[in-house]
Formats: structure tokens, C-alpha cells, sequence
């Protein structure tokens, strides 16, 4: 007996229940797509950002290099091609028009948030934790030596990989931060 893949079912499946709900064709009509069609042009395996069970995720995109599809990836050892319904919507994260592409700044006591290019962003950042740090790092506490700043928190998320984390807690810790979180336990 043939063996057929799971990803080889669920495609085959897909393409069975799309016959069944097209409906007849009329004739003296055409029958034209609902949907926009993307021409897939590319294929990648990534890990889905949403919590923190990391599954594996398989991406195709298109032309632009915008996200056209995304299910699970059969290989990957967290979820073996299975993913819940969030991970479904990862390609909002490349198309959403909502997406915040720019940096905004809202400066102190400001209603409104203005533009701001990452050249002056990223010292701007940098300043701040310097300051902060410097005005709230304590060394000792009941003459334990403690080398902290209670001032600055960071969170990290589902969607770092091992070597973000890596460097990421290796700033933190470097700082004297204590606040580090992740979001899933929040
Ligand atoms: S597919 Fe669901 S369970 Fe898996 S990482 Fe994404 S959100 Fe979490």
C-alpha cells in the first residue's frame, strides 16, 4: 500500500473539499477567483512568534516577498505540522496595513506622537538607559554586595530566536538589570 505524508493529505484534501464548494459552472458564464492570486515564489521554515511553544511554521511568500501562506511545519519537533489558529494569521504580520513600519517618539508631558528616524533614535535609547542606570544602580543592600538597577525592566518575546536572547540577556544582566521577563508568563 502506498504510504502518503500527512502535509500530502491535508493537500490533497484541501484540494478535494475546494472541488466540492466551487460552484457549477454555468455555461455562457466565467468563472473568476474570489480571491486576489499570489504566485508563490518562495518557501521558508521560521518558528511562530505567538507564545512560547516555538512551532514550527513553513512560509511562502510572493513576489514582494510579503507572507501568501504560512502551516505547519511536518519536521519540526514542538508541533510535528499541527498549529493552532493564531499562527494561521502570521501573514498580517508582512501585509496588515496597520503594521508600524517608522519609529514614533512621544516626548515627555507631549499628547502626540511625531516621527523619528532611527539615527536619532537609537542614541536617544541609549542615553536614557545610561542615565537611568546611572541614577538608580545600588551596589550593596545590608552590606551584601548586590551591583543592580531596580530602574529599567526588559521584556523579551516568543518571536527572539536563541541568538537574540543570548545577546539580549547578556546586555541585561551586563546593566545590573533584575526585571527580565518573557511575554508568554505575563
Ligand atoms: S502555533 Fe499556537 S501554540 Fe504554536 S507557537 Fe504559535 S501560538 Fe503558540
Amino acid at each position: 500500500m502506498r504510504r502518503i505524508s500527512r502535509r500530502q493529505f491535508l493537500m490533497g484534501s484541501g484540494v478535494s473539499t475546494g472541488a466540492l464548494l466551487l460552484p457549477p459552472v454555468v455555461p455562457g458564464f466565467q468563472q473568476v477567483p474570489t480571491f486576489p492570486l499570489h504566485k508563490k515564489v518562495g518557501e521558508s521554515r521560521t518558528i511562530c512568534p505567538y507564545c512560547s511553544c516555538g512551532c514550527g511554521l513553513l512560509i511562502a511568500t510572493d513576489e514582494s516577498g510579503h507572507i501568501i501562506n504560512s502551516e505547519g511545519d511536518p519536521d519540526h519537533p514542538n508541533n510535528r505540522g499541527a498549529l493552532d489558529p493564531k499562527s494561521i494569521s502570521v501573514r498580517q504580520l508582512s501585509t496588515s496595513p496597520h503594521r508600524q513600519g517608522k519609529v514614533l517618539h512621544r516626548a515627555p508631558g507631549a499628547s502626540a506622537w511625531e516621527e523619528m528616524t532611527w539615527e536619532d533614535a537609537i542614541p536617544l535609547v541609549a542615553r536614557r538607559v545610561k542615565d537611568t542606570r546611572d541614577a538608580t544602580f545600588e551596589t550593596t543592600e545590608d552590606g551584601v554586595t548586590v551591583n543592580r538597577t531596580n530602574g529599567i525592566a526588559f521584556i523579551g518575546g516568543a518571536a527572539n530566536n536563541d541568538e537574540d536572547c543570548y545577546i539580549a540577556i547578556k546586555l541585561a544582566r551586563a546593566l545590573g538589570l533584575v526585571y527580565i521577563e518573557h511575554q508568554a508568563r505575563i
